[in-house]
């Protein structure tokens, strides 16, 4: 199962599984009782079912007020029996899988390995299968699936002809990015924007957090704590998707820049042909960046500023989500710029500028030597990007623990 000559890098900020192991780990019992078995989510289905194709109803209705659809819910006639059932109801991507893994730690595997971004999912290298009826911690559940949102299951909505849901108020149709609707949004920006462009103020990220957590609480009531801290750990994704930088700020290049790029050749095609990779490569070197020193530092056992920061005392969130979103993503998007102007100075690498270069899929990118260089020729300024790296992961750690206490209280 494990590749060492695999030269596929860490490109994500899905280090989803280490900020929950390292923000959460405090917050679960050690006790070995307290493991739980591995049950099949036909057997959740049935036995929560009229509960779940009420809040699938609701999640249905909220997605479709939020694009501004007519809604088509009540007449719909939604049985929940079986996994497809599920995926369909909660607009779910339909060539959605159902795996049953947990997640490699990263310190247990060999130093020529590379790290596994986990962006498909299963089978990538970092995952081992769980045998149905097998015992799982919860910390290992919780970990594991607060990766799941980026393995494909918001991907590919909007171009499937049941959903019926038009066009994403943000970024492409299909494709691995067509899932930005869900796993970003704008809380912060001037009401003058959202007049200009109105998908902005449409995301569907709160919609999918309030989701995972309201499927948690179906399951932990009926029983099913597997499915429950899975849930759970679907609802922390979200949120801690939107303390990235360039999740919760829609351009953090600055948009000047490229409005002077556009009036010297005021060509549409060709302005987006040529700038297409522009925000995606810097949104795609901050991610690898961050994935990479963080599972360094876990993999060889040194102290890491970009750990410590997922644990710090914060003043506790307020209970309703949308303030929570607000809150946690004010640093994150108020650093973007600073963060982005000083990455690309410090992270020297110029095909990033060129059009046809798509970062995410060079496997040749040397992101270990690049890094290496930054620290060693740039010191100064690499402590300050990892200083402001670490003011948005603070936000991460305290979301997480959030999304933990909401099933304490
Ligand atoms: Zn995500």
């Amino acid at each position: 199962m494990f590749d060492p000559s695999s030269k596929i890098v860490g490109m994500s900020w899905n280090t989803h599984s280490l900020i929950s192991r390292f923000a959460a780990s405090g917050n679960f019992s050690s006790n070995p009782g307290s493991l739980i078995k591995v049950v099949p989510m036909e057997s959740f289905l049935q036995n929560c079912q009229e509960e779940l194709e009420g809040l699938s109803r609701n999640v249905r209705g909220r997605i479709y007020s939020r694009l501004g659809i007519e809604q088509i819910i009540d007449k719909e006639n939604t049985v929940i029996k079986s996994p497809s059932d599920f995926i369909w109801s909660f607009r779910l991507n339909p060539g959605t899988e159902i795996n049953y893994v947990r997640v490699f730690e990263v310190e247990r595997s060999n130093f020529t390995m590379s790290h596994d971004s986990s962006r498909d999912g299963p089978p990538g290298h970092s995952y081992i299968p769980t045998s149905l009826g097998s015992d799982i911690s919860a910390l290992e559940i919780y970990c594991t699936f607060s990766d799941e949102p980026d393995w494909g299951m918001d991907q590919d909505i909007f171009s499937c002809p049941d959903y019926s849901m038009g066009r994403p108020p943000f970024g492409p149709r299909s494709g691995k990015s067509s899932q930005a609707a869900f796993h970003m949004g704008f809380p912060h920006e001037h009401r003058f924007f959202y007049r200009a462009i109105p998908g902005l103020a449409r995301s569907l990220l709160p919609i999918r957090a309030a989701m995972g957590f309201d499927l948690a609480k179906i399951a932990f009531r009926g029983g099913f704590d597997y499915w429950g801290w899975r849930f759970a750990a679907w609802g922390a994704h979200y949120l801690q998707d939107i303390t990235c930088p360039f999740h919760c700020c829609p351009f953090p290049p600055g948009i000047k820049n490229l409005l002077k790029k556009f009036f010297w050749n005021p060509n549409p095609f060709k302005f987006y042909h040529n700038n297409r990779n522009y925000l995606r490569n810097r949104h795609g070197l901050l991610e690898a960046v961050v994935s990479y020193l963080m599972n360094e530092s876990v993999k060889d056992g040194t102290n890491s500023p970009l750990i410590d920061a997922l644990n710090p005392n914060h003043k506790k969130l307020p209970e309703d989500l949308d303030l929570v979103i607000q809150e946690v993503s004010r640093i994150p998007c108020m650093l973007a710029p600073k963060i982005n102007d000083s990455m690309v100075n410090l992270f020297y690498w110029p095909l990033i500028d060129k059009p046809e270069y798509y970062l995410n899929e060079d496997p040749l990118f040397p992101i270990g030597k690049i890094i290496g260089d930054a620290a060693t020729q740039r010191p100064s300024m690499y402590s300050v990007f990892v200083d402001m790296v670490s003011q948005c992961l603070s936000q991460a750690g305290r979301v997480t623990r959030y999304s933990l206490e909401l099933f304490r209280r």
